[in-house]
């Protein structure tokens, strides 16, 4: 069986619409695969397109991890520190707060056989992938510990999953350059091998009975 049968095997995903999140899992036939994302350029055009791949997260970027964002219920916009004053102003609603909510906008390279892509998490996915735990916690421990927070990111990556893409062309700049963007939707991270090893194999059986 020739490489390219498995890109003919992750093709039906490609072209896919919906809503993302909290949907049930794509058929194993139907992922897709992230050289094979890149070479059909999906999220071209006005319209975004979703895919789901399974990858291996390799790269967590340190540099930002969170915005701190409004308390107000709903609102999520980003806060600014009043100067020289204990408390955070969200001019969207107009509250003012002692404190901001930390909200995940995580970047992080997922790779597969087929090629590497830098995707977006923001804070359902990104807990996920940081073990649970809250963008609170770990804005804290960044500024408090920066070797714990190197040490857990470190521990975070190398983690594998299925992961549920939206991809979508946006405009950058006064050069209106233009790029595919790629969110995360949803994350199941891999803590049974043994079903993903199954599913794997009736992947491959399935392609193998092709005429
Ligand atoms: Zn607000």
């Amino acid at each position: 069986m020739a490489p390219g049968g498995f890109a003919s095997l992750s093709s039906g995903a490609f072209g896919g619409g919906g809503e993302g999140g909290g949907r049930p899992p794509v058929q194993f036939s139907e992922r897709a695969t992230l050289g094979g994302i890149r070479d059909a350029e999906l999220g071209k055009g006005s319209v975004a397109e979703y895919a789901e791949v399974y990858a291996l997260i390799t790269f967590i970027r340190n540099e930002s991890i969170a915005y701190p964002a409004c308390r107000t219920d709903k609102c999520n916009k980003k806060m600014q520190q009043n100067p020289g004053q204990d408390s955070w102003s969200c001019e969207k609603c107009g509250n003012t707060y002692d404190a901001p909510e930390y909200r995940y906008v995580l970047t992080v390279s997922l790779s597969d056989w087929s090629g590497v892509n830098f995707v977006t998490a923001f804070n359902k996915e990104g807990a996920i992938i940081l073990g649970g735990r809250s963008a609170n916690d770990v804005e804290q421990l960044r500024v408090t510990n920066p070797d714990d927070f190197q040490a857990l990111l470190l521990a975070c990556t190398f983690q594998s999953g299925v992961f549920r893409l939206k991809l979508k062309e946006e405009t950058y700049g006064e050069q209106q350059t233009q790029r595919i963007k790629a969110q995360i939707m949803d994350v199941r991270l891999t803590t049974d091998f043994v079903h993903e090893n199954r599913e794997l194999v009736g992947g491959i059986k399935a392609l193998l009975a092709r005429p």
